[in-house]
């Protein structure tokens, strides 16, 4: 069993008006096998949380702790994270220009596992994961993201996710912009990568409705960089019902 520990997480971002704290002390613990939900408003640090996992060099971490079976994880870098086998898929994937999805994927399984795959299997298991997530094979010889529509985006994100079998993911906002279909097709992926690998899950989103197709075993509420209310899916049908403004006061009377 592997274990994420996220202590008591400050995070600032500058801006035009100078350094701006973002999270205010998250704690989070996340154990393979399980997937969480981190469920929140818009603007509430749920991607900073995402960002400063993978190590974004924009966010800067004023306090707490990261730490990966015990090893900590701001003190790695990005490809370090990556071979420790946290995998964040981000919000908005870079464009890699003259990087082909079949080189990258390639790249990316050789330097996490620290030698090139068998090329037979790796070419098998390329063509299943492509074929489970409906993706045309031609797909395979696009440069990374160049083009790709939302749904492409997140497919390939998936589809790295089946490959790379990394120990720890983290999903941003994985459902944003994709039609039911597609949205199935995605959290199917998920759902085969949690059956074949153990793996743990971070599942960052606004809406509720991911959240009928992977099933999350905790659910976390983010509000203003914080972590205000934790349950079980429950709490994510109760926000369905209700949204997010009962964590906002109410404006206090002027008379
Ligand atoms: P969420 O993902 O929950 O919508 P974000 O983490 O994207 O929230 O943003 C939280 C707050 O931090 C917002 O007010 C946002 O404007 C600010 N923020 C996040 N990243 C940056 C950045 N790179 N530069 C400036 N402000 C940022
Ligand atoms: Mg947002
Ligand atoms: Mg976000």
């Amino acid at each position: 069993m592997s274990v994420l520990e996220i202590r008591d997480l400050h995070v600032t971002v500058e801006t035009d008006e100078g350094t701006t704290p973002i999270l205010n002390g998250v704690n989070l613990t996340i154990r393979t096998g399980e997937t969480h939900a981190i469920m929140g408003p818009n603007g509430s640090g749920k991607s900073t949380l995402a960002y400063t996992i993978a190590g974004h060099p924009k966010y800067t971490v004023t306090g707490g702790t990261i730490t990966f079976d015990g090893e900590d994880v701001l003190e790695m870098s990005v490809d370090e994270r990556a071979r420790a086998g946290v995998f964040l898929a981000m919000q908005y994937p870079v464009e890699i220009p003259g990087v082909t999805v079949t080189n990258f994927l390639r790249t990316a399984k050789t330097a996490i596992d620290g030698e090139a795959p068998a090329l037979r299997t790796w070419t098998k298991d390329v063509k299943e994961s492509m074929k489970a997530l409906k993706m045309d094979n031609k797909f395979a010889a696009r440069n990374v993201n160049e083009g790709f529509s939302g749904g492409e985006k997140k497919r390939h994100e998936i589809l790295q996710l089946e490959l790379l079998k990394p120990k720890m993911a983290v999903l941003d906002e994985t459902d944003s912009g994709l039609d039911v279909d597609a949205l199935k097709i995605v959290s199917e992926g998920v759902n085969r990568a949690k059956a074949a690998t153990d793996l743990g899950v971070l599942l960052i989103t606004h809406y509720t409705r991911i959240l009928r197709y992977i099933k999350p075993d905790f659910v976390h509420v983010m509000v203003k960089g914080q972590i205000v209310e934790e349950g079980g899916p429950e709490l994510a049908d109760r926000l369905e019902n209700e949204g997010y403004e009962g964590y906002f006061p109410a404006e206090a009377p002027t008379d």
